[in-house]
């Protein structure tokens, strides 16, 4: 299969086309071979518009929702990133690509180690751990920017206090079956500040802070 031609339909068709048209971010997508964060079966997949099963019931987001969260966290050259949720490892070799320096945690092993694996041999920046990422990665936080790529019941007390005063957080907030894709802005030690984004729908965040 031509990948190089379908990545590009996608991301004039699903990205593009829907109005995100920084030109940083249309290269990362362009640049990051989606196909290699799913499985052999799934790649003809890869590039339709739609999420993917990855394994262990969890699933790689729909390419535009990847990009419409990367545009709302406007993460810079050289920040530290926080992702919740490593699944494929696809959205954070997008925001490594982007200039990032990003923590993820991934709370099912088998999926944390086939991500590191893969963001490994891809020379990505990011370091991958297993674990309960409700609670944080307080070792290398403060972060400029947290991601959160599972439903979140709340925002968890530990991201807000290992987020720096003016750092911002994308989230998707809300029930289990449907969520509000949510932007945190943090304007004080204790002051959040939160705008809705759009209607979304992600795998459930388990956990001390997430679902039970
Ligand atoms: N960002 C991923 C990607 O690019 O493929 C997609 C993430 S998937 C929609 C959500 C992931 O969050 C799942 O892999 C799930 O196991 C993980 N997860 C759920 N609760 C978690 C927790 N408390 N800590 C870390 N990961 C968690």
């Amino acid at each position: 299969m031509d990948f190089d031609a379908l990545r590009e339909r996608m991301v004039s068709e699903q990205i593009l086309q829907r109005g995100i048209e920084e030109p940083k971010i249309l290269e990362a997508f362009r640049a990051v071979e989606r196909h290699l964060f799913v499985s052999e079966q799934n790649r003809k997949f890869a590039y339709e518009d739609y999420p993917l099963p990855i394994g262990e019931n969890q699933t790689i987001s729909q390419p535009y929702i990847v990009a419409l969260m990367t545009q709302h966290l406007e993460v810079g050259e050289s920040q530290k990133v926080l992702e919740v949720g490593t699944g494929s490892g696809y959205q954070a070799a997008i925001l490594s690509y982007l200039g990032a320096s990003v923590y993820s945690i991934e709370r099912v092993p088998a999926l944390a180690q086939k991500a590191k694996l893969l963001l490994d041999s891809l020379k990505c920046k990011v370091e991958v751990k297993a674990g309960d990422s409700t609670l944080g990665w307080p070792q290398n936080a403060p972060y400029d920017r947290i991601i959160v790529t599972a439903a979140s019941p709340a925002v968890s007390p530990c991201w807000i206090e290992q987020l720096k005063v003016e750092g911002r957080m994308v989230i998707p907030l809300g029930g289990p079956l449907q969520q509000e894709l949510t932007v945190v802005k943090k304007i004080s030690v204790s002051k959040i500040d939160k705008e809705v984004v759009c209607a979304c729908m992600f795998v459930p965040l388990l956990g001390e802070y997430g679902y039970k």
